[in-house]
């Protein structure tokens, strides 16, 4: 079979299977199947499909068919024009999640360390240590999240110092400049909802935000609060119709709050200023 005929057959399977986009996908996984770009395929639709090649290429489909997230197939994902490796054990970097890294390199700060709540793949860390060009802070709750994030710190060249805490329970009171956090945010009666993509594959500890999805914020809040120096600053993502609610989470011990649109017009991450007296 020839690399032309196989892209046809998989868009079809891909199609029959209800997979969206069929034929981006049906692409990718070939591409990654025979270790080549995309632009590859284009270039050389008549070349034959290796047998082992053929071998990973079915695999490929048969998992995408049952609803395992491409990216967990070709274990990349890209972010802010990175490649990121990612695996089951983290959650899938979004474009949104780009607005919170945009918010915090606009934040000017005073000295101090710049800390990413819940690191996950390393993600928004990463890409602030490589943006911002110094040392972050990273803490993440699960080990198997942090294995991920540190490979993609290593890969990426990218001074991050990573610590197994839960929120910022390891940092010193009055001590970051910058806290930053994408934190679980889906409300849990929403959970069964959600795509079979992101609710049999992804984790539930990094998307599931208790019965309003708001559980987090009422501690990383808090939690902020503590570690920030005066004037330092707290950028969140949300998620989508939360903003009132972390607005009035955000206490007279905040001022300069404001919220980010993303594309699709959701307030999508909220800024806080802490305040220089208290
Ligand atoms: N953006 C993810 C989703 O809606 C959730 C991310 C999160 O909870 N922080 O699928």
């Amino acid at each position: 079979m020839t690399l032309g005929a196989a892209l046809r057959e998989a868009t079809h399977l891909l199609e029959r299977g209800g997979i969206e986009p069929a034929r981006l996908t049906a692409e990718v996984l070939l591409a990654h199947a025979v270790g080549c770009t995309r632009a590859y395929l284009y270039a050389h639709p008549e070349r034959e499909l290796g047998r082992i090649e053929w071998i990973h290429f079915g695999r490929y489909l048969h998992e995408r068919l049952q609803g395992k997230p491409t990216q967990y197939i070709t274990g990349r994902q890209e972010f802010y024009g990175r490649e990121f490796r990612v695996t089951p054990a983290v959650l899938i970097p979004r474009p949104e999640t780009e607005h919170v890294v945009e918010a915090a390199l606009g934040a000017s700060r005073p000295p101090g360390p710049v800390v990413d709540v819940g690191t996950g793949s390393g993600a928004i860390a990463v890409t602030l240590a490589l943006e911002m060009n110094r040392a972050v802070v990273a803490t993440e709750l699960s080990w198997a999240a942090l294995e991920v994030a540190r490979e993609n710190a290593r890969r990426l060249g990218a001074p991050v110092h990573f610590i197994q805490c839960d929120l910022v329970a390891a940092l010193a009171d009055a001590s970051a400049s910058l806290v930053v956090s994408n934190p679980p945010y889906v409300p849990e009666p929403e959970i069964g909802s959600l795509q079979r993509e992101v609710r049999d594959w992804e984790p539930r500890l990094a998307f599931s935000g208790g019965a309003a999805g708001l559980d987090c914020y009422a501690r990383l809040i808090r939690e902020a609060e503590r570690v920030l120096r005066p004037g330092g600053w707290l950028v969140v993502e949300l998620g989508a119709g939360q903003a009132e609610a972390v607005r009035q989470m955000l206490g007279c011990g905040w001022r300069q709050v404001r919220f980010l649109e993303d594309l699709a017009g959701h307030l999508r991450v909220a800024v806080a200023r802490r305040e220089r007296t208290s």
